[in-house]
C-alpha cells in the first residue's frame, strides 16, 4: 500500500520512490488493474493502458475530468457521498463499484482509492486502481443459476425453491395476516413405468414439456420447481380463497392431460396433487410442502389424476403409524379389545342364524381405532397371533355369556391368513377351546379366499381337520379376490360370504346383480349356503330374497353391537318373530 500511497503522478512518484522510474513506468503501463491518478480537486492528471482497455476512454479523453465520467447511474448519491467521507477519514476506500464504459455498457469493478497526501499531510492526488469484474460475474451468475435452476427443465430447483419461498414468507408475514397462498405439490402418476417402457430420453422430454405447460398457468410473483425426478412444486401467490385454489389445481391436472407428441406417438400423462394452504396448514416453507406432500401421498391412494387439500388426520397419520405400535402392543398385553356381535339373518325363516364377532379397540390415547386400520397393521407386523388369541377367548367368553342366557347361536371369528398359515394355527385353537370348555361347534371360522389361495394341499388338510373338530367354515369377501368358485370345490366350505361391494349396486347396476346371482346358483349347486353381506336397505333384501340367496348380514337388519345391546336386540328380534319358526 505504501507504494500505492507514492504514486502521486509518474514524476513524483519517480522523484521520491527508492524504485528505478523506468521499473515504476513498467508496472504502470502493464498491469491489469487499471490507473488513474487525480489532482486534489479530482481531475484526472492520468491514466495507464488497462484504463483505456477495461473503459474504452483513450487518455486524451479524460485527462482533465473528473471520474464522474464513468459514472453508471447504478449508484446513488450517498454511495458516493460516503465513499469520499471514508477516504477523507481513513485515507482509503475499496469496494464494488459499478461504471460505465464509454460503449455505454454498464459493468462491476473492484475499486481501491487512496488519498496521496504531501508532506504537510494535505491531499494532493487520488489514485484509483480497479480491477473488471464483469467476467468473473458472468462466471458466478453462471454458477448461482447452476446451482438454483433444474438443469433439465430450466425452473427453479428445490433450493431456488426454499429461498424463493422463505423470502416469500418473510415478505408476507411483515404485511398482512389475511394473506393467503397455495402450494402444490405434484407427482406424476406411473412415471417409473414411462421411463422403463419408453426409455429416459422420452422420459427427459416429458418433464421438460410438463415444465413449460405449468408455466403458462403463473404470474410473475408464483413459484415453480422442479422438486425431485417427478415431482414439481407451485406456489400460486395472494390466492383469494380455497376455491380460487382448487380451481388452479383443475387448470393444472388440465394441461398435463393434454396428450405429448413424442416421436409421433400420443403418450397420456396424469398427476396426482396436494395443496397446503398459507398461513392455516403452515407459517414455514418446511410444514408447507410437508403438507403437500402428505395430501398429494392421499391423493395418490385416491385413484390419481385429482387434487386433495391437506386436513389435520394427515398429519396425525406418521405420528400415529407410531404410536400405533406402542399402543397396540399395550393394549394386547393389557387386553384392551372388545368384540362387537352382528347379527346373520336366515331368510326363509327370519330367525337368527349366527353372529358374526368384529373386534373393537378404543385406545386410551388414539380413540377409537378401525379394525380395518389395526388389523392390517397387526399382519405386517406378527401381533395378529396374539391379538387373534385374544379375539378367539373373548369369543369363548361370548359364547358362555349367551349359554347363561339360554341362546346357543353360532359365533363367527375372522382369522386372518397369517395367523391361519401358522403351522401350529389348530392347536392354538384347540388350547384355547378346551380352556374354555366350549365345544368347537359353536364356531365357524371365516377365512378370506386369499387365505385358501395358494399352497392348496396344506390348507386343505387344515380346513378339513378344522371341520373335523366340528367348525363351520365360510370362505369371506368372496369376489375380490381371484378364485373362481370351480376352485373352492376343494374345500369343505358351508358357506360363501358375497363381499359389500357386490352388494353395494345391486339395485342399479344389472352386471353385479348378475354375477350375484350366478354366484348363489353355483353355491347352491356346490351345496354351500349364501350369505351377503352390507345389506343396507329394504330393495337390496327383496332382490337377495328373490335370487334365493340364503342370509343377509349388514346395517338393514343391524349393526354390529356390544354384548349387552347384542342380548337386548335378540329379545326384541324373538318377540317379533315368534311363531315363524
Ligand atoms: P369383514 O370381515 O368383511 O367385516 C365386515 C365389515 O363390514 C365390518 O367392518 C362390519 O362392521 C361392516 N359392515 C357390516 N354390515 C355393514 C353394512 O351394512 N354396511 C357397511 N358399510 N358396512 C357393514 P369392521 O368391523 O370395521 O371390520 C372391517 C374388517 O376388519 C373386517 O371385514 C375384517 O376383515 C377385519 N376384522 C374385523 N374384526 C376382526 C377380527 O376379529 N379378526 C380379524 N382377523 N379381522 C377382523
Ligand atoms: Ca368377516
Ligand atoms: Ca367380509
Amino acid at each position: 500500500m505504501n507504494e500505492v500511497n507514492n504514486w502521486n503522478s509518474l514524476e513524483k512518484l519517480n522523484s521520491i520512490s527508492k524504485y528505478p522510474t523506468a521499473l515504476i513506468t513498467k508496472i504502470f503501463e502493464n498491469v491489469s488493474e487499471g490507473i488513474m491518478i487525480t489532482d486534489k480537486h479530482k481531475k484526472i492528471e492520468m491514466v495507464n493502458p488497462a484504463f483505456e482497455f477495461v473503459t474504452g476512454y483513450k487518455r486524451d479523453e479524460v485527462i482533465g475530468k473528473t471520474p464522474a465520467v464513468l459514472q453508471s447511474g447504478v449508484h446513488e448519491l450517498p454511495f458516493y457521498l460516503n465513499m469520499w467521507e471514508k477516504i477523507r477519514q481513513e485515507g482509503i476506500w475499496q469496494g464494488e463499484i459499478w461504471n460505465r464504459r464509454k460503449t455505454g455498457d454498464v459493468y462491476p469493478e473492484w475499486l481501491t482509492i487512496v488519498g496521496v497526501t504531501n508532506d504537510a499531510g494535505e491531499i494532493s492526488n487520488y489514485c484509483g486502481i480497479f480491477t473488471d469484474l464483469s467476467e468473473r460475474k458472468i462466471v458466478e451468475n453462471e454458477l448461482e443459476k447452476r446451482l438454483l435452476t433444474d438443469s433439465l427443465t430450466d425452473v427453479s430447483n428445490r433450493f431456488a425453491y426454499i429461498e424463493r419461498m422463505d423470502s416469500l414468507l418473510e415478505s408476507t408475514s411483515a404485511i398482512s395476516h389475511s394473506v393467503q397462498h397455495a402450494v402444490y405439490f405434484l407427482d406424476l402418476d406411473r412415471f417409473k413405468q414411462i421411463n422403463d417402457t419408453l426409455g429416459h430420453a422420452v422420459g427427459d422430454t416429458i418433464l421438460i414439456e410438463i415444465a413449460t405447460r405449468l408455466q403458462t398457468l403463473l404470474k410473475n410473483k408464483d413459484i415453480i420447481a422442479r422438486y425431485g425426478g417427478d415431482e414439481f412444486i407451485i406456489t400460486l401467490t395472494n390466492v383469494k380463497n380455497v376455491r380460487e385454489a382448487a380451481k388452479f389445481a383443475e387448470q393444472i391436472i388440465q394441461v398435463i392431460e393434454q396428450p405429448m407428441d413424442i416421436n409421433g406417438q400420443n403418450i397420456f400423462i396424469s398427476t396426482s396433487i396436494g395443496i397446503s394452504m398459507y398461513p392455516v396448514d403452515g407459517e414455514s416453507t418446511e410444514q408447507l410442502t410437508h403438507c403437500a406432500d402428505k395430501a398429494m401421498t392421499y391423493s395418490k391412494k385416491n385413484g390419481r389424476n385429482g387434487y386433495s387439500f391437506y386436513f389435520d388426520e394427515l398429519q396425525t397419520d406418521s405420528q400415529r403409524v407410531l404410536l400405533l405400535d406402542s399402543e397396540l402392543r399395550k393394549a394386547i398385553d393389557e387386553r384392551e379389545f372388545e368384540l362387537y356381535f352382528q347379527p346373520k339373518i336366515e331368510m326363509d325363516n327370519e330367525q337368527i342364524q349366527g353372529l358374526e364377532a368384529l373386534v373393537r379397540w378404543n385406545s386410551e390415547s388414539l380413540g377409537f381405532v378401525s379394525p380395518a386400520e389395526f388389523i392390517p397393521y397387526a399382519e405386517e407386523t406378527g401381533l395378529i397371533i396374539p391379538l387373534s388369541e385374544i379375539i378367539i377367548e373373548k369369543a369363548c367368553e361370548a359364547v358362555i355369556k349367551l349359554q347363561q342366557f339360554g341362546l346357543k347361536i353360532p359365533i363367527a371369528i375372522n382369522i386372518s391368513s397369517i395367523h391361519f398359515k401358522q403351522s401350529n394355527f389348530l392347536e392354538s385353537v384347540q388350547v384355547i377351546l378346551e380352556r374354555y370348555n366350549t365345544p368347537a361347534n359353536n364356531f365357524e371360522i371365516e377365512v378370506t379366499e386369499r387365505t385358501v389361495m395358494n399352497s392348496a394341499t396344506e390348507t386343505v388338510s387344515k380346513l378339513v381337520r378344522l371341520k373335523q373338530l366340528g367348525f363351520k367354515i365360510s370362505i369371506d369377501d368372496f369376489g375380490t379376490g381371484y378364485s373362481s368358485l370351480s376352485y373352492l370345490v376343494r374345500f369343505p366350505l358351508d358357506c360363501l360370504k358375497i363381499d359389500r361391494s357386490f352388494i353395494q349396486h345391486i339395485s342399479s347396476l344389472d352386471e353385479k346383480q348378475a354375477v350375484v346371482d350366478a354366484i348363489i346358483q353355483m353355491s347352491h349347486r356346490l351345496k354351500m349356503k349364501v350369505v351377503a353381506e352390507g345389506v343396507e336397505q329394504a330393495q337390496q333384501v327383496d332382490i337377495l330374497r328373490k335370487m334365493n340367496c340364503d342370509i343377509i348380514q349388514g346395517y338393514y337388519y343391524s349393526k354390529p353391537l356390544p354384548l349387552d345391546e347384542l342380548l337386548e336386540f335378540i329379545e326384541f328380534w324373538e318377540i317379533e318373530h315368534q311363531g315363524r319358526k
